[in-house]
């Protein structure tokens, strides 16, 4: 990562600058800055030698004023308090932007998970599961995956939770392997609605995504299969995708499929054979591409690249890909910017199709599934625009900011104060 911003800070200044286009108190603003409360936990487990590792965890829960908190849990060794806290909060706008009944949560593990087995992996997220089992629930606080963790995870969370609770509660979390209730489509929403997101304002802008330049940063859930669907349903041309290691580059294209398969088989995307480059990861964000999707961790690009990037159009697949200061200057610079809180929405709008055919035991089709993102993503694209313009707000991001804070806003007026 480029920047050193805090993401916390980051959030805290989006919302700032979206309620100056708001009527809003400074006193409930204050309330929307600041998560409602944080759990911190030391997770003590046995390792494989028999030694006892000591795993810091949190678990935020920003806002419930629109439904149950709601957000992932990630495993990475940069994880702190502020990331999640956040985390937990761009989980309250996302929710609002797409409109789903929903708050914000998030959770994280300070750890590498590549240095520990399996069976560790599994002891210290059931540790973890017991720690999150007073705060989580249905209808109280549902995590998903996010970096580094995935369906195994999610069934070692339901499966304590379950067990301890004496229930079936698969709307518990969300994520979770289709046998053990997960959703048809949940794998593929936040690339799909990366790929969604991109085709709308390529409409917007009157521009032609058949055929245009793509670069990705970042190759796993989210980047990947947004790569895959750009080519695969929109012909657009994936010209660079980078992972931790590094990135490549062919001005002819890559098979992102292929490129997959290879990242699967050897753990990194550098040294595919079809690549003509090899480029650093600074070198793929700043490439003569159309579209640029950000699709790894917070502060990829900070102000001082952000002068460098040369793509039109920037899709954040990622959470917080973009530095408070890169922002300034890409709006200073006219490149439109499809936001986190809309681009990536898709991963918890399926989450929440996920708790619904849950909590009806009825399961959809990968059609449905599918029809009903593009319907939410499709909806929430128009609305935004139609603030963007209608209140002349200088970005994209302020818009999706304006319609999310007076969403929640609402709610927690209308809730009124109590006791
Ligand atoms: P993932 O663990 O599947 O993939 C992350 C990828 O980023 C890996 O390929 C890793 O090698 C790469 N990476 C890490 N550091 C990098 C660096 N410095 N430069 C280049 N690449 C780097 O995680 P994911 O689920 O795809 O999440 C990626 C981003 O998308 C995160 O910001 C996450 O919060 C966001 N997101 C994910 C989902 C989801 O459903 N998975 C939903 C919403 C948002």
């Amino acid at each position: 990562m480029t920047g050193d911003a805090n993401p916390f800070e980051s959030l805290q200044e989006q919302l700032d600058d979206a309620a100056e286009h708001i009527e809003i108190g400074s006193d409930v603003l204050e309330r929307l800055k600041n998560p409602e409360r944080v759990l911190e936990t030391n997770l003590s487990v046995e390792l494989d030698d028999g030694s006892v590792g000591v795993f810091r965890a949190y678990r935020s829960q920003f806002n419930g004023d629109r439904g149950p908190y709601k957000g992932g849990i990630r495993y990475h060794p940069a994880v702190t308090r502020d990331e999640v806290k956040a985390l937990s909060g761009w989980m309250v706008y996302k929710c609002a932007v797409v409109d789903i009944p929903y708050g914000g949560g998030k959770g994280g593990i300070v750890i590498d998970p590549r240095e520990y087995s399996e069976a560790e992996l599994e002891r210290i997220t059931r540790a973890f599961a017991v720690e999150l089992r007073p705060l989580i629930g249905e209808d109280r606080d549902i995590p998903a995956p996010d970096v580094n963790t995935g369906q195994r995870e999610m069934n070692w969370i339901k499966d304590p939770y379950e067990t301890l609770e004496n229930t079936t509660e698969p709307g518990v979390i969300t994520g979770k392997a289709i046998e053990s209730g997960g959703s048809r489509g949940r794998v593929e929403a936040t690339g799909r609605s990366t790929m969604l997101t991109a085709r709308e304002a390529f409409k917007y802008l009157n521009k032609d995504i058949e055929g245009a330049s793509v670069a990705v940063q970042g190759y796993g859930n989210a980047g990947s299969i947004a790569a895959r669907l750009l080519a695969s349903e929109l012909g657009a041309k994936i010209v660079a995708v980078s992972d931790s290691s590094g990135g490549i580059y062919n001005p002819d294209g890559l098979d992102p499929e292929a490129v997959r398969e290879f990242k699967n088989e050897t753990g990194t995307v550098s040294d595919y054979e079809n690549a003509t480059e090899e480029l650093t990861n600074e070198e793929l964000l700043t490439l003569d591409v159309d579209l640029l999707v950000p699709a790894a961790l917070e502060n990829a690009i900070d102000g001082e690249l952000a002068n460098e990037v040369k793509a039109d159009i920037i899709a954040e697949a990622a959470n917080g890909p973009l530095t408070p200061e890169a922002d300034d200057v890409l709006a200073d610079r006219d490149v439109f910017v499809i936001p986190d809180i809309l681009a990536n929405a898709g991963g918890v709008t399926v989450s929440y199709f996920e708790w619904v055919q849950n909590r009806q035991r009825f399961y959809w089709t990968e059609d449905r599934v599918n029809e009903e993102l593009e319907r939410h993503i499709v909806d929430a694209f128009d609305g935004l625009i139609d603030q963007y313009e209608s209140l002349d707000l200088p970005t994209f991001r302020t818009a999706a900011y304006v319609v999310a804070i007076q969403r929640v806003l609402s709610a927690y007026e209308e809730g009124g104060s109590w006791p």
